[in-house]
């Protein structure tokens, strides 16, 4: 397939194309094993997966909102209960809470984009059950200052960490900074299944078991049901293939990390580009600059052969289907200003200089007309 644009926003077929060989072989040796369904595969993917988190166990799902879903779900949420996150994500962030039938409580973002501590805290009422913050585009969130306040309120905290693997705060990876993280392997994450795929981390034992229950139906064998749940399974083709992938992922994200650094240097005069704050490694799934022109400078974009996107220009609590909720669009300032500035620009470890170079080169000649 080939892209309309000269820089398209992604490139799947080329990345794929790097580790073709041994992801046939995978796929082959799955093939040939016979074991389709939660399989050594899986458990293997699992293993390494978790130790790549720096978190005792993992857990792999059919996606990463299944994931979410199922994690939440198993702490009981009735329709009073509260879970706190952030306004700007994808919206599977607050639809999982819903799924699990707790009500969605948003707080406004910070400087970094990621929810506020701050927010947080003021948010908390003696029906909060969980915070559940989302390290956006790659960038984790504030979680000291996170646990601090879970510690104090005694709250359970789920990571969104779908666009965060690898991503690290003080050394310290996501996925092993709350009680459990959920991620995503959609083919847009960094790391990802050829289809649909998540995970979750824990390094709660009786989570984990929990967990692995809920995923497959609430069995606890071949014959004993302990509850009714869904079957939400990664499968062994996948969890196969991510084991090859997984053995890239340091490469991959340390390619992302340098392209982000040279976009940096390069925009500055521009834009306002994405820089890390103190402590922070992030992994830049979506590599985000801001523009008081944003729709302009979008669409000057696309018109040049570059496919720039926005990533989400309607942040959740002004959704039609968080309606009920009853949110008004001002009541989260920092998210209005935030969205209605963002531009994701095409960031993955086979853009070529050249490539980003014409990125430039457009939004350089985008302000020099203006
Ligand atoms: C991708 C994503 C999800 C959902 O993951 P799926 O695997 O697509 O279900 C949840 N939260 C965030 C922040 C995401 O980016």
């Amino acid at each position: 397939m080939t892209s309309p644009f000269s820089v398209p926003y992604s490139a799947l077929a080329a990345e794929a194309a790097l580790v073709k060989a041994d992801l046939l072989r995978a796929v082959e040796g799955v093939l040939d094993s016979g074991r389709y369904i939660l399989g050594p595969e899986v458990a293997a993917f699992e293993r390494e997966f978790a130790a790549y988190c720096g978190a005792a166990h993992a857990s792999g799902f059919s996606n990463g909102t299944d994931s979410m879903h199922l994690v939440l779900r198993g702490l009981g949420l009735g329709p009073t209960d509260e879970v706190i996150t952030a306004p700007n994500s994808f919206v599977a962030s607050a639809a999982s809470i819903a799924l699990a039938g707790g009500k969605t409580v948003f707080a406004d973002i910070g400087d970094d984009g990621n929810i506020d501590p701050a927010a947080i805290e003021a948010a908390i009422t003696p029906r909060t059950r969980a915070i559940a913050p989302v390290h956006l585009t790659g960038r984790p969130a504030k979680m000291k200052e996170i646990m601090a306040i879970a510690d104090k309120h005694k709250l359970f905290v789920l990571e969104d960490a779908a666009q965060a693997v690898g991503a690290a705060l003080e050394g310290k990876r996501m996925g092993s900074w709350g009680h459990a993280a959920s991620f995503s392997l959609h083919p847009l994450k960094n790391l990802h299944a050829f289809g649909d795929g998540g995970v979750v981390t824990t390094s709660d034992a009786k989570l984990l078991a929990q967990l692995n229950q809920a995923r497959n139906h609430g069995l606890a064998n071949r014959e004993q049901c302990d509850f009714f749940s869904f079957n939400c399974r990664l499968d062994e083709l996948q969890a196969a293939m991510l084991r090859v992938q997984l053995t890239h992922l340091e490469t991959w994200t340390e390619q992302r990390r340098t392209l982000a650094r040279r976009y940096n240097e390069l925009l500055r005069p521009y834009v306002d580009v994405p820089d890390e704050g103190p402590g922070e490694y992030c992994v830049w799934q979506t590599y985000v600059i801001r523009s008081d022109r944003r729709d302009e400078l979008k669409k000057f974009l696309n018109d040049n052969g570059v496919e720039a996107l926005v990533h989400y220009a309607t942040p959740i609590h002004t959704q039609p289907a968080a309606k009920s909720l009853g949110y008004q669009p001002g009541d989260f300032p920092k998210t209005m200003r935030h969205v209605g500035r963002i531009i994701s620009l095409p960031l993955y470890p086979t853009l070529t200089h050249a490539q980003q170079d014409r990125v430039v080169e457009v939004i350089a000649r985008f302000h020099r007309n203006a």
